[in-house]
This record gives C-alpha cells, structure tokens and sequence, in this order.
C-alpha cells in the first residue's frame, strides 16, 4: 500500500472512529457531508499552529497536537457553539513526527467527543498542524464581538496570564516549572460558552492574544470603549497563583498581555450578575461610550504599553 495512505489511514481514521450524528458521509471520500439539524446554524473556523512559532522547537509534538486541536475547539467556544467535527491539514517532517502529533490529535478528538471528518497529510521541512473546526448552535444566538452595549459589565471567565508565565518559565530552562502545564494542556471551555450563550450572552471572544488586546476586537466591533478595572485584575484567582512567582508587575503584564490561556471575556448588562457569578465568571470592567480599552484604576485611567502577540509586529 502506498505509505502516505497507510500513515493515513493507521495514524489518523482508524484510531478516531466517532461519527457524529449530523454527518452522513465521514472521512475517507473527497470530502465530508453533513446536515444541519432544523433550527440550527454551521459554526466554522480555522486555526494554524506551526513549529518555533507556536510551540517551541523542543516541546513534545504529541502536545503540539493536542494544542492545535484544543486552540481550535476554543474559537467555537466564543461563539457559543458546540463541537461536532474537525478536519486537519498537517505537514510533517518525517514519519515519526507525524505519528507523534497524531497521538496528541487523536487523543483530544477522542476527549472531546469530535469526529475528525478529513484532512490532508504532507511531508515539509517544517512541522505544522492546522485544524478547521466545526459546531453548531441555534439559529441566530451566536455570540460575537460586534454586540457589547454601552453600560454592558465585562467579564472573564478563565484563567489569565497562567499559559504566558509557562512558556516564559520553559523558555529560561525551567521545564518543569509549575506554570509550564497551563501553557502545554489547553482547555477549550465550550460548555462554558454555550451556557453563556444560553443565558442570553451577545458579545464573547477567547483570548488568544492577550486581554487587553483581544478586548480590543470587541471594542472596535462593536464601538464601545471598554474600562477594565485593575483593582477587579488583581483580585481574580490567576494574580494570585502569578504573585506566588513573579513581581507585580510581571504578574500584571502577563494577565494583560500574555495569550492563549484561552479564558472568555464577555460583556452582559448588570441583571445577568448573579448567574455569571454562578458560572464562576469574574467582573472585570465596564462598558461606555466611546472607543478602545482602557486600564482605570479607581476614576483615573493607567498609562500603559503593553502589547499582545503580534505575528507581524
Ligand atoms: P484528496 O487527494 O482527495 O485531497 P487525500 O488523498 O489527501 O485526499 O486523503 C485521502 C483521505 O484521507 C481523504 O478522505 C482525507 O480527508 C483523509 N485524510 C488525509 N489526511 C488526513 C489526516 N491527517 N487525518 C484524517 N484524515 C485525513
Ligand atoms: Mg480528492
């Protein structure tokens, strides 16, 4: 047999036999077909993670795999959605790199409950793994970043800064520092954000970038400024954990600018307090009128610079 296909098919379709119920032609033809329940709606996106860039070159790969996958899964998650397949398109630098990330892939599929619905598998000078998700959710309830409204309360839910404190620690050679698991595990929160949803949320988005700079998107979208209150930042349970460790302001630069801990932020009128506090959100800040984020403490506004990932920065 071929070996690509064999890699395919051993590595990939055989270790990830979950059909969704909505599919109703799964992977191995040119493509996947799947209906939409009545009264649902299609949730897609895509996401690319590629060796040095996203991971580091000496991070196990069967990490970077499941990274990949859960990253992906958290886009869903800020819509609202609930995941129901994925297809990934993966270069590999040899076979076993292949295999290894496969495991990752695999693995999160499995804990996820996804069908892995196709993909496209070559070889590359460089590793690389890139996963197209998909979920659904009821019509018109999709969660977005263009519906906070003035007077709205912001809210996370999630931890900040934890992912940023892990990466910083494995790259000055402390692979086992404790934060180092909360940049390798992701933990998509999608059921999080379908009770959000569900509870009526409009406006949501998961940090990929950094807070300030992923409220940024919500800001803009939705043309209202948003004011995050520090003295809420420190009181959340990741300053804390991070004031254990670093400074203050490390641990506030990491909270504000560090990315992928995908935590949700979110904006909700007051009456919604008491159940986000159920669902263990935290109320970071506010809506008003005008544009941008800014950082207050108490009346007065903070000068800061800090920025989130830029890729072309
Ligand atoms: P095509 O040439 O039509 O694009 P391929 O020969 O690339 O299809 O792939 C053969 C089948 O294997 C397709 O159904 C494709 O979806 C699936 N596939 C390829 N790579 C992967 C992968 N890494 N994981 C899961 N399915 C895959
Ligand atoms: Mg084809």
């Amino acid at each position: 047999m071929n070996q690509e296909f064999e890699a395919i098919a051993q590595l990939f379709q055989t270790r990830t036999p979950f059909r969704h119920p909505t599919t109703s032609l799964g992977n191995g033809d040119d493509a996947s077909v799947h209906h939409i329940p009545e009264g649902m709606e299609l949730v897609v996106s895509t996401d690319i993670a590629v060796e040095g860039v996203h991971w580091p070159q000496d991070m196990r790969l069967d990490i970077a795999g499941s990274r990949a996958v859960n990253a992906a899964l958290s886009d869903l998650a800020a819509m609202g959605a609930v995941p129901a397949w994925i297809w990934l398109a993966i270069s590999a630098k040899d076979k076993q790199s292949l295999a290894q990330m496969s495991d990752g892939i695999v693995q999160t599929c499995l804990t996820h409950n996804v069908e892995l619905a196709g993909g496209d598998t070559v070889s590359a000078p460089i590793n690389s793994i890139n996963v197209t998700v998909g979920g659904l959710l009821s019509k018109d309830t999709a969660m977005t970043r263009s519906a906070a409204k003035v007077n709205d309360e912001a809210w996370i839910l999630g931890d900040s800064g934890l992912s940023a404190a892990g990466l910083k620690q494995w790259l000055s050679g402390q692979q086992h520092g404790s934060f180092v698991p909360h940049f390798q595990m992701i933990t998509p929160l999608y059921k999080q954000g379908a009770a959000l949803r569900e509870l009526g949320i409009q406006s949501c988005i998961d940090i990929s970038d950094g807070l300030l700079q992923d409220l940024g998107h919500i800001s803009k979208a939705s043309q209202v400024c948003i004011q995050i209150d520090i003295n809420l930042v420190k009181q959340l349970d990741s300053y804390q954990q991070l004031q254990a460790v670093f400074n203050t302001e490390e641990t506030l630069k990491m909270m504000l600018s560090g990315g992928e801990d995908f935590a949700l932020c979110f904006t909700a009128p007051a009456t919604k307090y008491t159940s986000l506090i159920e669902l263990g959100a935290k109320h970071i800040g506010f809506c008003c009128k005008g544009n941008g984020v800014q950082l207050m403490q108490g009346e007065k506004i903070i000068d800061y610079n800090i920025k989130g990932y830029d890729h072309f920065g």
